[in-house]
């Protein structure tokens, strides 16, 4: 198993996917995201969605703001829907793909 760079556990599977942060050959780079899985697609892709207070100085306040990015999961981590999990930016894997899920939080 590879060295990612990242403080995160690894998966206790394996697998054979090329495009694996741990088995394969996909590096990473870029930003880290905390999320929740809100959609399994077909194949190995999730969306992940993320919740963010956006503060309005003119009244004190903050709101509620939500955005998804999409992330391939790769086959030795399991997830289901709901899951706190952490992604990592790498290079577009498709046209609106340019995360990957390495670690599969506590929820
Ligand atoms: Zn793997």
């Amino acid at each position: 198993m590879r060295n990612i760079g990242l403080d995160v556990k690894p998966p206790r599977k394996t697998c054979e996917d090329l495009r694996c942060p741990f088995h394969g050959k996909l590096s990473i780079r870029g930003r880290l995201l905390k999320g929740t899985v809100k959609r399994l697609g077909q194949g190995q892709t999730v969306v992940v969605e993320r919740e963010y207070l956006h503060f309005f100085p003119k009244i004190a306040r903050y709101e509620k703001r939500r955005r998804s990015v999409h992330a391939h999961l790769p086959p030795c981590i399991p997830l289901k829907l709901g899951e706190l999990v952490a992604v990592a930016e790498c290079r577009p894997l498709a046209k609106t793909v340019p995360f990957v899920v390495v670690e599969k939080g506590e929820s």
